[in-house]
């Protein structure tokens, strides 16, 4: 069902350890997969910028921590005891629907679209800053102890002081309803930074909740420049910098404890025998990044991850490419513009010109690889994720849905199963497309998502 590039469009060497890849095909906004070489991917030990499964560790315990809390302050948590997660779902129908043969794994989803609170992958790192950043706070004025009762903090003392403090964010959107929403209830100042792209009904949903949103003309680094210059001139200011935070990365990698818990419940192994293959949406590549980390220190070399992003919008596919021999004219923080694309897309929680440095160094050498897929394809997924399965989800979520096919119909994607001796345990293999948001959604915006994705569905 998704319109996939011929096998060709991806030049690729399988012969050799080096892939080539063709970035002209990429610059005319055609969808591409780029692999990792195997000597990239073995490099799935070493964990980078200081951050390690101890990190991991911290923030499930945080989480824990803060669960009595969260059901205190968000009546749709209370019947989850505070616990902000996601079911992994068996989508039988969804998988004939997009013609994954059975010989080639069993394709389960995520379902992140349906996170409670922010109704998007950015409940797991953009709530969790804000409850270190708040935790960070009370315990320096004495109104909390790490072994207590967190519900302290929904009693005056500790909202006065969030009073006095203000959390800001740059944002597409989706980032800003986590944050906006989350810095509320505990009574901080939120001010959000949206850019152009911005929904506006995702302005709307945080002016209602008390958030205050500064509209910037510009693209999201730039409201994230922004953001961070008017947060810097103000002490009593903390900015989650989603191009850099470790915070954030945690939040995401600690999706992964939990996942691995779902799969054993499913009866999913992950061995050398039984691969996992994991595609995220991505954008500046640090919930994609987090999670990919996250899962790597659980299964190692077992899990696969591949990050989707826009035809037009490949941020983090540039930033692989340019630490490889044959791309150096890329720079080192290369631009979707600098080859001569616009970043224009209807997924709007991809819509990101660079990737985060951070994602990059410590996730970048986990990666199975990155693919593109182009704005009517990600309808086309979006509506036939509804009529299989009745999933409703966003545009952004829907890039991991071209994964599998991206694999299994490329010559690119053809190698690396070659490369890495996973052919003859295709039949073995679970993939599971990580669909990263939807909840809030208004109706009349998705009818719209719906009636695009069932237009091109009908074309030829
Ligand atoms: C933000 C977002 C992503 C990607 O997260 P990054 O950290 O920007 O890579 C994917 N899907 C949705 C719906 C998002 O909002």
């Amino acid at each position: 069902m998704p319109h996939l590039p011929p096998a060709t469009s991806t030049a690729q060497n399988t012969s050799s350890d080096q892939p080539l890849f063709d970035l002209q095909a990429l610059k005319r906004g055609e969808p591409v997969l780029w692999t990792a070489s195997s000597s990239r991917h073995t490099a799935w030990s070493e964990a980078g910028a200081g951050i390690s499964q101890l990190d991991v560790e911290a923030t499930v315990a945080r989480w824990r921590r803060f669960a009595p809390l969260l059901a205190r302050l968000f009546p749709e948590l209370q019947v989850r005891d505070g616990v902000i997660e996601s079911e992994l779902l068996p989508v039988p129908r969804l998988q004939r629907a997009l013609g994954i043969p059975q010989d080639f794994g069993t394709l389960l989803v995520k379902a992140d679209h349906g996170l409670p609170v922010a109704g998007s992958v950015k409940a797991r790192g953009g709530i969790h800053e804000v409850l270190e950043h708040a935790e960070g706070l009370a315990l320096r004025h004495g109104l909390l102890a790490l072994d207590g009762d967190y519900r302290v903090l929904a009693e005056p003392a500790a909202r006065a002081l969030f009073a006095r403090h203000q959390v800001a964010v740059g944002s597409t959107g989706n980032l800003g309803l986590a944050i906006g929403v989350m810095a509320s209830a505990l009574g901080f100042r939120a001010v959000v930074h949206m850019s152009a792209d911005a929904k506006e009904w995702k302005k709307a949903r945080l002016r209602a909740r008390g958030v205050e949103v500064v509209e910037h003309a510009g693209d999201y680094a730039e409201a994230v420049a922004a953001g961070r210059r008017a947060a810097l001139s103000d002490p009593a200011c903390h900015f989650v910098d989603d191009e850099r935070s470790r915070s954030l990365f945690l939040g995401y990698a600690a999706a992964a404890p939990h996942l691995a818990r779902q799969l054993a419940a499913l009866g999913r192994r992950v061995d050398a025998q039984h691969p996992l293959f994991v595609y995220l949406p991505c954008g500046v590549g640090g919930a994609p990044g987090g999670i990919a980390f996250g899962l790597a220190q659980l299964f190692g070399p077992h899990v696969h991850c591949f990050f989707a992003e826009p035809t037009r919008s490949p941020c983090f596919l540039l930033q692989m490419l340019a630490g490889t021999p044959g791309f150096e004219f890329l720079g080192d923080q290369p631009s979707v513009y600098d080859v001569g694309l616009d970043n224009r897309t209807e997924a709007d929680g991809l819509a990101v010109p660079c990737a985060s440095e951070l994602a990059a160094e410590v996730a970048g050498p986990l990666l199975g690889g990155v693919y593109t897929v182009e704005d009517e394809t990600l309808f086309r997924l979006l509506h036939a994720a509804a009529v299989s399965e009745e999933l409703h989800i966003e545009p952004s979520a829907a890039a991991g849905f071209s994964g599998p096919a991206m694999l299994r119909d490329t010559a690119a994607g053809q190698a690396y199963l070659e490369r890495h001796g996973l052919q003859a345990h295709m039949a073995a293999a679970t993939h599971i497309a990580w669909t990263t948001g939807g909840l809030f959604v208004p109706q009349d915006e998705y009818a719209r998502f719906l009636a695009r994705g069932r237009d091109a569905a009908a074309r030829p």
